[in-house]
């Protein structure tokens, strides 16, 4: 990994879009993390978002979707997702701080981090929903293999508790795109059975895995042994995006899933000495969900300070473990589903 303090792809908009009083989603989650970094004294190095055209929207996203996005006005554009005359601008930032971190982390061979908002998994190429409007992590990946000759093949793991309903629709039949989301089973919005595998040329390269309400560490490390990890080293890609949410929490308010910060950091450090052993340091976190903000900060934060190797001050505040054994029958149900596309 080269010296010198790791990019973590921010701008003041990211504070500023607001989704109303009360909202989950909300200014406090980047404000959070921002927070911790000074705290801990991480060192990062703040970058800004770089420019996007409609244009590149378009990569990933329909002409109608893109003009219904742009001219909405004020608003609800479905129960949870409010737009105003501001919205498109921040998420033209918000798909700016992650393309710039996926730029980076291609040009200099190693970790970088955005923590955008808007978040983007949930928009699909011509729809928004569930605070999303534009699908930030897929339009980075499009574009990547757009600009990059040696970049043909990118996985996207999305470790969000909700699915990631809008990258899994935008890459679907999609074979250069490996999807990977791991979330709980029977809530927003109701997609990601492991029997969803992709279609047409891109068959196998969906890869679901819904858990039940309660799992954590237990669950997430054995799946991760047995089935992420071995199915991204065989995919064997040329860039690898981690949509972080941090919803998948123990004490996330709007999820049952129990990972513990330690739990958590299993899973994030795997796959950053994945990204760096094996796909040449071209590894970008980019934030999705996560709406208790400490614990969000706590798992993003640390998550950037293994990439820089500072010791964090800071004790773990949430590292009780509430899913030792984890549920085995479930991952070997996924594994048997998915068996005949992977040597697993
Ligand atoms: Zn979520």
């Amino acid at each position: 990994m080269p010296p010198g303090p790791v990019p973590l792809y921010y701008h003041q908009d990211y504070e500023r879009h607001s989704q109303g009083a009360g909202h989950p989603e909300s200014p406090e989650r980047v404000k959070e993390i921002m927070r911790f970094v000074k705290e801990n004294s991480l060192s990062v190095e703040l970058k800004q978002p770089v420019e996007i055209t409609q244009n590149d929207l378009q990569l990933v996203h329909s002409i109608p979707h893109i003009d219904r996005v742009r001219d909405f006005g004020v608003g609800y554009m479905d129960p949870d997702t409010f737009h105003t005359d501001e919205t498109f601008g921040y998420c033209m930032k918000a798909a700016g701080g992650v393309l710039g971190a996926v730029r980076q982390c291609i040009d200099e061979k190693r970790p970088t981090f955005a923590i955008p908002r808007p978040p983007g998994h949930h928009a699909g190429s011509n729809y928004s929903m569930g605070f999303c409007y534009f699908n930030n992590a897929a339009l980075a990946a499009r574009m990547a293999q757009k600009e990059v000759e040696d970049v043909e093949k990118v996985v996207i793991i999305d470790i969000d508790a909700h699915h990631g309903n809008g990258t899994h629709d935008i890459f679907y039949d999609d074979p250069s795109v490996l999807y990977i989301s791991t979330h709980e089973w029977g809530i927003f919005p109701g997609t990601g059975h492991q029997s969803d595998v992709g279609s047409g040329k891109g068959i196998g390269k969906t890869v679901n895995l819904p858990f039940s309400g309660g799992s954590g560490d237990g669950t997430f490390s054995s799946s991760f042994d047995e089935i992420v990890i071995p199915v991204i080293r065989e995919f064997d890609p040329d860039l690898l995006i981690v949509s972080l949410g941090g919803d998948s929490h123990l004490m996330d308010p709007l999820t049952t899933l129990s990972l513990s910060t330690p739990g958590y950091l299993d899973l994030t450090r795997a796959l950053m000495e994945l990204g760096e052993k094996e796909i040449g340091g071209k590894v970008c976190f980019e934030l999705e969900g996560g709406y208790h903000t400490y614990a969000l900060a706590e798992t993003f934060g640390r998550t950037m300070a293994m990439a820089t190797n500072d010791d964090v001050p800071t004790e773990i505040r949430f590292n009780k473990i509430r899913d030792v054994d984890g549920d085995t029958d479930r991952v070997k149900e996924i594994k048997d589903t998915i068996a005949s596309y992977w040597k697993i």
